[in-house]
């Protein structure tokens, strides 16, 4: 394995403040461990359930990011630890996550997913639905949460122009909301494919799994 090194090739490349989530999903605690031991603080995982047996093994100091498709009713698994939530693409979620993040005494960061790819497969808000979630009345109730940016995912393509589109409509778009939105500050977009273009258009939170890793034995 060359976890060590991976990681330390991906940091010489990305700008200071861009922070960089290790994804480590289906891979095994040793992994993560050796990660960890070279430095990395920051994980993403994509099933709670993963997420949660990785917690209860590991170093208490690392910052879980959960990446993936939320399904409401396992909230409550990771309300007590979860640091980011990215892929936040409803109203119901958000109330659901506020709730759970009650019991709990605290607030949970979390990002909404916005749909820039063209492709039918992912999930996420149009950019009007965002605008519509943020400037609810009934968000301001909700004491527990706090939303502080957006994901994206790009189409699974190498067409540069294609991704070009997609990461810039994005970035355009937080840039306009955070006039009204201050807080909106995080910018989750970028993969192993594709991160450098995503930074060099305004992300400032990288998503990197296989580069690190290496490749996954099935589709998760
Ligand atoms: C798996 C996954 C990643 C990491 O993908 P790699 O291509 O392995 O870097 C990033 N974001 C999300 C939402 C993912 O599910």
């Amino acid at each position: 394995m060359m976890i060590k090194e991976n990681l330390q090739k991906i940091k010489d490349t990305i700008p200071q403040n861009v922070t960089l989530v290790a994804v480590s999903k289906t891979k095994p605690i040793a992994d993560i461990q050796e990660a960890y031991d070279a430095g990395q603080r920051v994980f993403g995982e994509n099933k709670i359930q993963e997420m949660v047996s990785k917690y209860d093994a590991l170093p208490k100091d690392i910052e879980w990011h959960m990446i993936g498709h939320l399904q409401r009713n396992k909230v409550k698994y990771m309300a007590h630890f979860v640091s980011l939530i990215h892929g936040v693409d409803s109203f119901k979620t958000l109330k659901e996550i506020d709730k759970q993040a009650k019991k709990h005494n605290r607030v949970i960061n979390c990002l909404l997913q916005a749909k820039i790819a063209k492709e039918d497969s992912k999930f996420g808000l149009s950019f009007s639905e965002i605008e519509t979630i943020l400037a609810s009345e009934e968000l301001k109730e909700f004491k527990n949460i706090a939303i502080v940016g957006l994901m994206g995912m790009a189409t699974f393509t190498h067409d540069k122009d294609q991704l070009t589109e997609e990461f810039s409509s994005l970035n355009d778009f937080q840039k306009k909301i955070q006039e009204k939105y201050p807080k909106l500050t995080t910018l989750s977009m970028g993969m192993s494919g594709d991160y450098p273009l995503a930074i060099s258009l305004g992300s400032n939170m990288v998503r990197i799994g296989s580069s690190i890793f290496g490749v996954r034995n099935y589709i998760a």
